[in-house]
């Protein structure tokens, strides 16, 4: 069954196609098929016409400047990104209009329209400015999801300042070394959070993180009360909503930024390895945010969007903030978990609110499965007319259930590729022009040049998988890694040179679609076949019984590498060596004899991280038991510990 290649084997064959409807063609905001070669042909001029969508103070006088691996985009040009997300929609017909509408945990909620978010972004710019907060300072923001941690992000945007959001799900320590790394002077927390009805600490995190450190002041949201028992230090601490009640209500003026200007950085998720300061400057990456709301995810004035991501990565950064508030969109931003006080609570929200897009990731659309399709069943979606998924390949298998249970195939689902790195979706399809399959991630979007490459950096012939790489620059590419240029260079740009290397394998197949086939570091080399994790994988979800699974090469005598699969069943199933049997039998159908997992584990939990993305480096350590890498990503420790217990009784 697989195609022996030079760069990674092919083992999945996945057929099914979803072509776009006529009415969802018709009515689509990008439906015309020559966009990608006008595109092509000239990015530069396909850029610059997207930046029209954008207030700038001052036009820019040149597009692009390529001095690899540095670019700089919109030169000469002027704008501020708060004012583009939100001035610009109050001074018009969206004054009055939904910005944000917000759910809390408990269930308390707040509508913030244009013109209300406006005025709490000057203030709080004031409030920023008072605590000495000038243009370039970075600012570390560590909050949950309540509305003001957007609030506190174009503060930091108007005023020029760059902002450095820390996910509020970090412990102390790893605070900490963002705020070195940052060297940032103030912190903006919040006594505590809310997850699962418990109480999250952060002001004691914070207070363990800062000690040692740059940082002179530290703003305190309430969002929990007397509860959180937050100790305030005199001189430091100082609470928001006493700074907010004494703030100026007069506008705050937008300081006119250089395009190429630092808007912020932001760490990866540290999936592979300790994460990077990724910086992202002003007018690229505005542009790439907001073209992607128009283009990917085909944004009207009527949508009401919600992405379940959390501000503390990147989707949050670029689709709950720049994305959808430059497009003038309503957002809907939820502050807790999917199963907080039911497992029905996503689909509740979309009820009552009236989502038309939502954009999650696959790991949630697996614990849905796993869950069963009878919590969606008790609310009407349908009002939805658009899914999205990023974050990690989507098994084909949770893409149709996806597709069936949440879109009641009648959605179009866009599965986006893209990274902190990229700013904005990259591969993606467009949902009223390209043909979807369950799997792929289709095709690069208009003006990027995406390719995969072989060891050689030549282009691989269809079928075939190897380096994801993007050939030309991009306006929201990252800029450098923050305080280490050489690690950016020798990361992104050190295999083939002036070419973006990002780090994943792909596969392109007969139609040149792109199939993610996971990170190069998990590659998995049996007997001489280069097999990508999301192949395997998706062979094993496949299976009814599965509702995570995670591969990875353990070394062996024989064949250099053995697989391991580590699983989770769905509710209800047994886990039993009858079904590990059935499960190692059901890869050999699906996918081939060479892919046979030597041995399956299940477990209660796969190690992710803290954006949910599976950790496989660990699992490697613990299949060959070698002391773990970084461990600071992590979200529950505990996952490991038990692998390592379950790995021994296994052997
Ligand atoms: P680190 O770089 O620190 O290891 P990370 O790569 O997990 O962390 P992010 O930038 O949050 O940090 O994640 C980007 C990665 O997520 C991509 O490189 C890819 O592996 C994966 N990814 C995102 N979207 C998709 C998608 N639609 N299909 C396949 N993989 C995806
Ligand atoms: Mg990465």
């Amino acid at each position: 069954m697989s195609t022996e290649i030079n760069g990674l084997d092919t083992l999945l064959m996945e057929n099914r196609k979803f072509a776009p409807s006529d009415e969802c063609k018709n009515q689509a905001n990008f439906n015309d098929p020559g966009i990608y070669e006008r595109a092509a042909k000239d990015p530069e001029a396909y850029w610059a016409e997207q930046a029209q969508h954008l207030t700038w103070f001052q036009p820019f006088d040149q597009i692009l400047d390529w001095n690899p691996p540095h670019a700089k985009w919109f030169l000469g040009g002027k704008l501020n990104a708060a004012y583009n997300a939100v001035d610009r929609h109050r001074a018009g017909s969206r004054k009055n209009k939904a910005a944000i509408v917000w759910e809390g945990e408990p269930g308390d909620s707040k509508v913030l329209t244009y013109d209300m978010l406006g005025r709490e972004v000057d203030k709080a710019a004031h409030v920023l400015q008072s605590l000495g907060v000038k243009k370039g300072d970075r600012v570390t923001i560590y909050l949950p999801m309540i509305p003001e941690l957007p609030i506190s992000l174009l503060a930091c945007a108007k005023i020029g300042a760059i902002h450095s959001v820390v996910f509020a799900g970090f412990s102390a320590k790893a605070l900490r070394e963002r705020i070195i790394d940052a060297d940032s002077k103030l912190l903006i927390t919040a006594d505590a959070g809310w997850r699962r009805g418990g109480v999250i600490p952060l002001k004691t995190s914070a207070d363990d993180a800062v000690a040692d450190t740059p940082i002179e002041k530290i703003l305190v949201v309430e969002r929990i009360g007397q509860l959180a028992n937050a100790q305030m230090m005199p001189g430091r601490d100082v609470y928001w909503h006493e700074l907010m009640g004494q703030a100026p209500h007069t506008p705050f003026p937008a300081e006119e930024m250089d395009a190429e200007d630092i808007l912020y950085m932001l760490y990866t998720s540290g999936t592979t390895g300790k994460p990077k300061g990724i910086v992202h400057t002003t007018g690229g990456y505005l542009v790439g945010a907001n073209t992607s709301m128009r283009s990917v995810f085909d944004i009207k004035d009527e949508d009401v969007y919600f992405c379940t991501a959390d501000i503390g990565w990147v989707t949050g950064h670029t689709y709950i903030v720049y994305g959808p508030l430059s497009a003038g969109t309503t957002v809907v931003m939820y502050e807790g978990a999917p199963d907080w006080p039911n497992r029905d609570r996503f689909w509740e929200i979309i009820e009552k609110y009236g989502v038309t897009i939502l954009y999650t990731a696959p790991t949630s659309i697996r614990t849905f499965m796993k869950w069963g399709p009878e919590h969606i069943e008790k609310h009407n979606l349908d009002t939805l007319r658009l899914l999205g998924t990023v974050g990690e390949p989507i098994n084909p298998e949770a893409w149709m259930w996806y597709n069936e249970h949440v879109g009641k195939g009648r959605c179009p689902i866009v599965d986006t590729w893209w990274q902190t790195e990229t700013g904005c979706a990259m591969i993606s399809p467009l949902p009223g022009i390209t043909v979807a399959k369950p799997g792929s991630a289709t095709r690069p979007v208009p003006g990027i040049a995406a390719a995969v490459f072989d060891e050689q950096g030549n282009p691989v012939s269809p079928g075939n998988g190897g380096y994801l790489v993007i050939t030309k620059p991009w306006p929201s590419m990252l800029r450098t890694i923050w305080g280490d240029d050489e690690r950016f260079r020798k990361t992104y740009f050190g295999k083939f040179p002036g070419v973006y290397l990002s780090g994943d394998g792909a596969r392109i197949d007969e139609d040149s679609d792109f199939w993610v086939l996971g990170r190069f570091d998990d590659v998995i080399n049996v007997s001489g076949h280069r097999i990508g994790t999301m192949e395997v994988e998706s062979a094993l979800v496949d299976h009814k019984g599965v509702a995570e699974a995670a591969v990875i090469g353990r070394t062996h005598e024989v064949k250099g590498q053995a697989i391991t699969a580590f699983v989770t069943v769905k509710e209800g199933v047994q886990m039993n060596t009858d079904l590990a049997t059935e499960l190692k039998q059901h890869v050999v159908e699906k996918i081939g004899a060479i892919a046979r997992p030597e041995e399956v584990i299940f477990t209660a939990e796969l190690p992710k991280t803290r954006s949910a993305k599976i950790m496989r480096r660990l699992l490697r350590d613990i299949a060959e038991g070698r002391v773990l890498g970084d461990t600071t990503t992590l979200a529950d420790p505990k996952v490991v510990e038990s692998l390592k217990d379950l790995y021994k009784h296994a052997e």
